[in-house]
């Protein structure tokens, strides 16, 4: 273990945000990392517990006590190599994972888990600046063909995985550049789009095959990939959003938050727009549909655009500020999260309905009306208010999986939920030849589990071609 009386001598200590005055400015990322001394002093924190709950609630199981022990000793290149035994991108993790680990960390009883993000992130910086991480090609090549739609973490993590188990992989992608929602969705904020190109660098000079711009389902059949290749790994995520059919739902200046999202992402990236109509919150009053990262997201976004105010409304009751440890330990509690977004600047409103969307003349938006509900969500009479708002941003989630196209052209059946039917032992879908993983299978979720869903969906394809696998499930 670390320091053997490590946490009881130093503090928890978590890395820090450049002022949110000075952040907004901007659109680069503004974590400010603890030196190595710091670093190895949190590491030391570790109690390396009998039963290490931080291991479990890690989705992709991080060996959390082994790299904190390692990092202690100052053996950060092993530390380094383990971290990647079981996540094939701590870059993306270190920097938004909400950490479920932390969650589950003994010391999380009081309030002080180990800072086992910080020490992820600093693990893996520190490895990419020391040239650590190189391209791994498989040393043999096994004849094998097979396709991966969609480059998201899921399609990247499954590609990685079966590329340095040596079969052949090409992967499709509809947008310009791989990535998925951490190109697209996530804004460079809180991750910069150079650290998703060095990890598709890596992919590439270990000879995975992107194509970009291909649309399955619509430039190619799924017919032709099942034919062409031994098999084929549907990872396209949950792109369904979910509507808000009220009244005015038409209005100009009414837009689901992945319609606004992706248009920033690309300008920060001098990509085209692709359409005419640019959404922008600049001197507007803005308001967000929706509590999750998603809705937390357009806050930062109009911000540093230039809104004049920017509300958050989620229909759910406030939760409290603080969990019962002795009910929710280790797993993850329900309480009130304040992410760097909010702290920039937004008003949040709780337990509201959004009942109609009013316009002005021209049919542009104008103002919300709205309700207060009580934790059945049933109106409360007398309640009615209105927020003025010449923007509204729709982030209630997503219902799942776009089916026209490519899903109804490959005849796999859908669960009840309308995700792709695929358990998470073999991942195999209802097609003969066809796996699937990601947000795609499991609807909407988390990068780490889109991570741990495209390394388990690898080591059973590969499993199937070769009749055995070396590659962890
Ligand atoms: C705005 C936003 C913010 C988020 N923030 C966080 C966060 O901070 N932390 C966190 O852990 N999670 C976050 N999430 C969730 C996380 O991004 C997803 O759970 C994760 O990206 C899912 O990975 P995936 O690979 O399954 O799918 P995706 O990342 O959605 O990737 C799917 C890819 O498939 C492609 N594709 C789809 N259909 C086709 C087709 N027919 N042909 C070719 N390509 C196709 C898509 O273009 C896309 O590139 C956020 C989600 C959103 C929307
Ligand atoms: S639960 Fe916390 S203290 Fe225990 S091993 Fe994991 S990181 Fe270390």
């Amino acid at each position: 273990m670390g320091k053997v009386t490590g946490f009881l001598e130093i503090d928890r200590q978590e890395r820090k945000y450049k002022p949110a005055a000075d952040r907004i400015r901007h659109y680069k990322e503004f974590v400010i990392p603890l030196s190595e001394e710091t670093t190895r002093d949190q590491a030391s924190r570790c109690m390396n517990c009998g039963i290490p709950y931080c291991h479990n609630g890690c989705p992709v199981n991080n060996q959390i006590p082994d790299w904190n022990d390692l990092v202690y000793k100052n053996e950060w290149e092993e530390a380094c190599r383990n971290l990647h035994s079981t996540n094939n991108f701590p870059e993306f993790t270190g920097r938004i994972c909400p950490a479920p680990c932390e969650a589950s960390c003994t010391l999380n009883i009081e309030d002080t888990p180990v800072t086992i993000k910080t020490i992820e992130c600093a693990i893996v910086d520190r490895g990419f600046k020391q040239g650590w991480i190189k391209p791994e090609p498989p040393r043999h090549s096994t004849g094998k063909k097979v396709a991966v739609i969609g480059s998201g973490p899921a399609g990247l993590a499954c590609a990685q995985q079966l590329r340095r188990a040596g079969h052949e992989v090409h992967v499709y992608e509809k947008n310009t550049f791989p990535g998925g929602l951490l190109r697209y969705g996530i804004p460079d904020f809180k991750l910069e789009k150079t650290v998703v190109e060095r990890r598709v660098g890596q992919m590439t000079a270990e000879g995975v095959i992107f194509h970009c711009n291909v649309n399955v389902g619509v430039d190619v059949t799924m017919g032709s990939l099942i034919a062409d290749y031994d098999a084929v790994a549907l990872a396209g995520g949950s792109e369904k959003p979910r509507d808000l059919p009220i009244p005015g739902r038409e209005l100009a200046g009414v837009h689901f938050a992945m319609d606004f999202l992706p248009q920033q992402n690309r300008r920060v990236s001098d990509e085209p727009i692709l359409t005419n109509e640019h959404i922008l919150a600049s001197g507007k009053n803005v308001v967000v549909i929706g509590g999750g990262d998603t809705g937390s997201d357009c806050i930062g976004t109009s911000v540093r655009q230039g809104a004049l105010k920017v509300t958050q409304l989620e229909i759910m009751t406030r939760p409290p500020d603080r969990e019962n440890k002795l009910v929710t330990w280790p797993d993850w509690p329900l309480k009130l999260r304040t992410s760097s977004s909010h702290e920039e600047g937004a008003m949040r409103e709780f337990a509201v309905n959004t009942v109609a969307f009013i316009g002005d003349d021209s049919g542009a938006l104008k103002a919300l009306r709205c309700v207060k509900v009580d934790s059945k969500f049933q109106a409360i009479p007398g309640s009615e208010f209105e927020i003025p708002a010449e923007l509204a941003l729709l982030a209630m989630g997503f219902v799942a999986p776009v089916h026209e196209g490519m899903l109804d052209q490959s005849g796999v059946k859908y669960d009840g939920r309308g995700n792709v039917a695929a358990d998470t032992i073999a991942y195999k879908s209802s097609v003969e030849k066809v796996w699937a993983c990601g947000d795609m299978r499991r609807g909407q979720s988390l990068v780490v589990w889109a991570i741990r869903e495209g390394r388990q969906c690898a080591a059973s394809i590969d499993q199937h071609l070769m009749g055995e696998t070396l590659l962890p499930h």
